[in-house]
């Protein structure tokens, strides 16, 4: 946050942007004949959903206590990562810092948008390596915290944010499956900071296709600029409304989770061919085996897919929380193999 001045991280074409104006920004009634959109004037879903995602904006803001200015919404976590790309890193020039082992988008987003990545990997404990990091000179950093596919939530952030020159993205896409605290409580202090979440994961709309940014209102408004026109399909935002007004059902599924991680701990801990079992503040598990590739494929024999991660933490699997009934296979199935 060191002299922090949002627009000299803009690159230039993104500054100057007109963006498109759609139909539906210019009117914003909601009675009349629509004959301004090009829309087949039959069905139900002739209509193009609202570009703004008002109605989505208004719950997540009132369930989370951050003004409607400071949310914006993607076609996933994905779309994020992607548009923070395009608003701060100049292609061929800008540099983005990454903390392997982490998730794998943040480098091939930078790939795509053809900008150099700087590796610092986390440290023996999976934790920052922040002197390393401010060693550095780059526009923007992801961390992932609770981090997929270690499971720990890190420390130290907000040293990053004090002390970074750029944009600190904190991806929060396990939030909900951790006791500890999101970065959305520093939103005010920081002006460098943009927090991720997601309805793919604890929301269970994976499917739907909904993320979620939150950040001060400039960087949202680069954001919204930035985006198509209409990014969220109005199926989506349906649906990320209907689940956050059945708040009891979330929370129910999570507590099972919870109670099902908690007994996928226990019980992988004694078999003979978990080495180590990484503590987990996430949906899922990493846990160090005998032979990764081997369980792995035993396992995909018998139709338990579970995410083996060997190239990245040696002899490591990646196991989400499932049912209880699925756990309860995983379990059955791995009691069986042969050390
Ligand atoms: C799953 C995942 C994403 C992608 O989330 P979507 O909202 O489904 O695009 C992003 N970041 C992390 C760390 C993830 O594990």
């Amino acid at each position: 946050m060191k002299n922090f001045d949002l627009e000299t991280l803009v690159r230039p074409n993104i500054l100057a942007l007109h963006p498109y104006s759609s139909a539906r920004d210019e009117f914003t009634g909601d009675e009349g004949i629509f004959l301004d959109a090009n829309e087949n004037p039959f069905g139900e879903r002739n209509r193009y959903p609202d570009p703004h995602q008002r109605l989505l904006k208004k719950a997540l803001s009132e369930r989370k206590q951050i003004p409607v200015e400071s949310i914006f919404i993607g076609n996933g976590s994905d779309e994020v990562i992607d548009l923070i790309y395009r608003i701060f890193c100049e292609p061929q020039r800008d540099r983005v810092i990454i903390c392997p082992p982490t998730y794998g988008m943040y480098e091939v987003s930078a790939n795509i948008n053809n900008v150099e990545v700087i590796r610092v990997p986390l440290n023996d404990q999976f934790q920052l390596d922040i002197d390393k990091i401010l060693s550095f000179d780059a526009q923007c950093i992801f961390v992932c915290s609770p981090n997929n596919p270690t499971g720990n939530s890190l420390q130290n952030v907000e040293r990053l944010l004090r002390e970074f020159r750029g944009i600190v993205v904190v991806d929060e896409d396990y939030i909900d499956f951790s006791a500890g605290d999101s970065f959305l409580k520093k939103l005010k202090e920081y002006p460098n900071l943009v927090v991720m979440q997601t309805f793919s994961k604890a929301w269970g709309l994976a499917g739907a296709r909904v993320g979620v940014a939150y950040a001060s209102s400039p960087i949202i408004a680069f954001m919204d600029k930035t985006k198509p026109p209409y990014n969220v399909s109005a199926l989506n935002q349906e649906e990320a409304l209907k689940a956050l007004s059945h708040p009891a059902e979330f929370e129910r599924e999570l507590s099972i989770i919870l109670e099902q991680r908690s007994l996928l701990e226990r019980e992988l801990k004694d078999l003979p061919i978990v080495h180590h079992l990484y503590p987990s503040d996430a949906n899922f598990l990493l846990v160090e085996v005998t032979d990764a590739n081997k369980i792995y494929q035993y396992l995909v024999d018998k139709k338990v897919i579970v995410r083996n991660r060997n190239s990245v933490v040696r002899n490591c699997l990646r196991i989400t929380v499932g049912t209880p009934e699925e756990n309860r296979k995983l379990l059955d199935e791995l009691k069986k193999v042969e050390k």
